[in-house]
């Protein structure tokens, strides 16, 4: 990694005053992601540890780094920005995501997890969207087995087929897709409910079924020309 990088990075990390308050994470973020002591571990070059403290709320912190409104959760509630610019939180979630990619040690140590917790109880997923995802992880993390039915033949839901690229880039969804199934997930594609993939089928087979189709109707604005040739909805 270049140096310049490294250097604004933790220029940008020991913006942080490390508040005992933590509003950022307290008020601010959805997830209660323990802010704060994830960015001391990016001063003190311990990118893994940072990640792991990530990990405990949330399996997508490269995708809520890039794409969570942060001016209004956690960087709104951050008591530097009182004064002046809030701390770069997003930027800095991202920076421990996309550089610990590379390492499978981490997967390893919840392999160990998932084996001290594993229950023998099978949980069934419909849809693999943000929401799918989640849960799949975190029960995997419990020691659930866990099969996600997906009705397309890739995984991210809208994260894919409704963010654009340079909003979030379809690799970055990809490899935390790939991340999340290496919890000794199962996916099976193209299985749609209420076509081809059915409630009555499942219920003998799993313990519990979760649903998470999303909600991907789009609904009608009420402004003329919106039924016109090139207005795009989704379905
Ligand atoms: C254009 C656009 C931009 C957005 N930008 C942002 C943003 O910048 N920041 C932000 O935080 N949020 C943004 N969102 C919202 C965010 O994408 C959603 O909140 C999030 O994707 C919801 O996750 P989900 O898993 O509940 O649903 P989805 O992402 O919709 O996932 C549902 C999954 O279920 C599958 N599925 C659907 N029906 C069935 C079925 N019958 N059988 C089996 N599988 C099925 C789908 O294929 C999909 O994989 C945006 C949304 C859109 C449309
Ligand atoms: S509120 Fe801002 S300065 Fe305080 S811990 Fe959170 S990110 Fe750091």
């Amino acid at each position: 990694m270049e140096n310049t990088k490294i250097e604004e990075i933790n220029k940008k990390a020991n913006y942080c005053l490390n508040c005992t308050a933590k509003p950022c994470a307290q008020k601010g973020c959805p997830l209660r992601n323990n802010i704060p002591a994830f960015i001391e571990q990016i001063k003190m070059e311990n990118l893994k540890k940072a990640y792991e403290i990530l990990s405990d709320t949330t399996v997508l912190p490269g995708i809520c780094g890039r794409i969570c409104p942060h001016k209004k959760q956690c960087q709104g509630s951050c008591i530097r920005g009182i004064k002046g610019e809030a701390v770069s939180i997003g930027e800095l979630e991202c920076f421990v995501f996309d550089n610990i990619l590379e390492d499978d040690s981490l997967q390893n140590c919840y392999k160990k997890e998932i084996e001290e917790k594993k229950n023998n109880k099978k949980i069934a997923i419909i849809g693999g969207g943000p929401t799918g995802l989640t849960a799949a992880a975190f029960l995997a993390r419990n020691g659930f087995q866990v099969t996600i039915y997906e009705k397309y033949n890739y995984l991210g839901g809208l994260l894919v087929h409704g963010i654009p690229d340079f909003r979030l880039p379809k690799d970055i969804v990809e490899k935390a897709v790939k991340k999340i199934l290496n919890l000794e997930i199962k996916v099976k594609y193209n299985q749609e409910l209420g076509k081809n993939l059915f409630l009555k089928d499942l219920e003998g087979e799993y313990d519990a079924i979760f649903l998470s189709i999303g909600a991907n109707k789009s609904s009608k604005m009420g402004v003329d020309g919106e039924h016109l040739k090139g207005v795009i909805r989704w379905k």
